[in-house]
């Protein structure tokens, strides 16, 4: 396999051939315009095109109507932070909003919601080095908060919720900036979904924002156009110049979702056998390969695992970088090892590791 495709990287993460492919050509032409996709004017016909196209896709991949909206944001899924609060958290005395605090990224939401009013944690895995995710009935949640916010597959940890969180008649908002079309999901149980495009379906540069459009009417007035919400679905994501290639690439990368892999049941049991093999050699090593995180909880985007003393870790990974495999070191914030197996990364990349980690714990065990 070709370096490109045993990129285990967490993000900006491997993208499908085909869809590298099809962007090589368009940064040359287009071939319906002609023009470099570099060069290609935000405010064509042809880019509308490419907007409306998108959303559609997403829509359709996620079982979703036209009562959601689907906008095309800078700033990364951290922008989000902030303008989740600053739209919904409302105004009046007493608003408040739930947060779960699941991992690392899910805390990273919590300073920034803090600036703009209450934010209360409705449960916290931090005393317990967030090893496992919370059970119903461990959750403080709130009947009047404004919303609900958690993140739905910490990727720095592996944690992957297998269900949807909160009480009914509570706003649900949801971080999926890991695991977005990356499997089915009851989405409509949500009023918003967000995740930046470099996981699972392009560069970084866009963050999709996929929203029900009846919230719209309660986004408060007076803020700044750009991080109001009801402003930049009323410009259809073209406020101002939006990240056209990136946006393109995202495309590109739906098209591949729906045409070429069939839409999310079939991209969801590709993501589930690839982490299937690679928890097999964890759990069938003896405790060589460690995980850390409750088995019931296991992500299947990002398989966080370690080896038991830092040297065999460097080992690894300087072993594993001479067969062409990247990507695998753990976050700056945990250390260990890290297999993200985003929508990009095929079946037999993740077999191919696997192997690699099973001969690795025979010779080093
Ligand atoms: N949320 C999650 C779940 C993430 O994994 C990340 C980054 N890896 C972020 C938010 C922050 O995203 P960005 O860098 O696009 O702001």
């Amino acid at each position: 396999l070709h370096a490109n495709q045993l990129n285990f990287s967490g993000g900006p993460g491997a993208l499908p051939q085909a869809v590298l492919d099809e962007v090589q050509q368009s940064i040359q032409c287009v071939p319906e315009t002609g023009l470099s996709i570099l060069g290609i004017s935000h405010r064509s016909d042809w880019f509308e095109q490419v907007v409306f196209e998108l959303e559609r896709n997403v829509l359709s991949l996620m079982g979703l109507g036209s009562d959601y909206k689907v906008l095309l944001l800078q700033g990364g899924a951290t922008q989000q932070f902030t303008m989740v609060p600053m739209n919904f958290l409302g105004r009046h005395d007493g608003a408040h909003a739930d947060y779960l605090d699941t991992g690392y990224w899910s805390a990273k939401a919590l300073p920034d919601a803090r600036i703009q009013g209450d934010i209360r944690v409705a449960w916290s895995g931090r005393s317990e080095n967030y090893a496992r995710l919370p059970e119903d009935h461990e959750l403080l949640l709130s009947p009047s908060a404004s919303y609900l916010h958690y993140c739905s597959n910490e990727t720095v940890e592996g944690l992957q919720f297998n269900r949807v969180i909160g009480l009914p008649g509570v706003r649900r908002v949801c971080d999926m900036s890991s695991d977005f079309l990356s499997r089915p999901g009851q989405y409509d149980q949500f009023d918003l979904m967000y995740a930046h495009a470099q996981k699972n379906l392009g560069p970084s540069g866009v963050t999709l924002v996929v929203i029900k459009r009846e919230l719209l009417e309660q986004v408060p007035k007076g803020l700044p156009s750009f991080l109001d919400y009801r402003e930049q679905a009323r410009a259809n994501s073209i406020l101002n110049t939006p990240p056209v290639f990136a946006i393109y690439v995202v495309l590109l990368a739906t098209q591949w979702i729906r045409q070429t892999i069939g839409g999310l049941d079939a991209m969801g049991e590709i993501n589930q056998s690839k982490a299937a093999c690679l928890y097999r050699v964890i759990d069938q090593s003896d405790g060589f390969y460690r995980c850390r995180v409750a088995h019931d909880d296991r992500s299947i985007m990002n398989v966080a695992f370690s080896l038991p003393d830092p040297g065999l870790q460097a080992h690894f990974l300087a072993e594993s970088a001479l067969l062409g495999f990247s990507g695998l070191a753990g976050h700056r914030s945990v250390g260990g090892l890290r297999a993200s197996l985003y929508n990009g990364l095929e079946l037999a990349a993740a077999e191919h590791l696997a192997e690699f980690m099973s001969d690795f714990a025979q010779r080093n065990g």
